[in-house]
């Protein structure tokens, strides 16, 4: 990775990063979203917890800041990141794009699911991401859209996020 001095952050700019995260659902799995476990019939299959919310986020800061993405940083086949939290991998990614200058502004996110409706959690969600990244709650969007039946995830056979963000030159470096 480069990181001359120019690509760090300086003092009122902004960057803007999009990731996006699919997983092939399982019944009996847990569904784990931004940390936040949903009563579901089925959850992803992942080498982690499969958190697509988390995942997507972390993509999009590091692409934001010029990084590598999560699937460098932390690699599937890496036995020391097997079932891994996604609060972890969002806690290096904060130090990552900290180091270079950075922090979020605010996110919006999209989760792509037909069953169980997440609306009811869309605010214990949102609090979770709030609380993760050190903004308020009104710089977090989370939206939830079913497949309408048809497709990978409107057949339950998918879980996918969206995830935007700016992130903002942090004031202490
Ligand atoms: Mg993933």
């Amino acid at each position: 990775m480069t990181n001359s001095s120019d690509e760090s952050a300086a003092v009122g700019q902004i960057r803007v990063g999009i990731g996006t995260d699919r997983h092939r659902l399982e019944s009996g799995r847990p569904l784990i979203l931004a940390g936040v476990e949903i009563p579901s019939p089925h959850g992803p299959v992942a080498h982690s917890d499969g958190d697509v919310i988390l995942h997507a986020l972390s993509d999009a800061m590091l692409g934001a800041a010029g990084s590598e993405d999560i699937g460098t940083l932390f690699e599937d086949t890496d036995p020391r990141w097997k079932d891994l939290s996604s609060r972890r991998i969002v806690e290096e990614v904060l130090r990552t794009i900290g180091e270079l200058g950075w922090k979020p502004g605010n996110i919006d996110v999209v989760v792509h699911l037909e069953r169980p409706k997440i609306s009811e959690h869309r605010d214990a969600i949102r609090s979770s991401l709030a609380e993760m990244l050190g903004i308020s709650i009104d710089r977090v969007g989370v939206k939830a859209k079913t497949g309408e039946g048809f497709g990978p995830v409107g057949q339950s056979l998918a879980i996918e996020a969206m995830a935007v963000v700016q992130l903002v030159s942090a004031e202490v470096r």
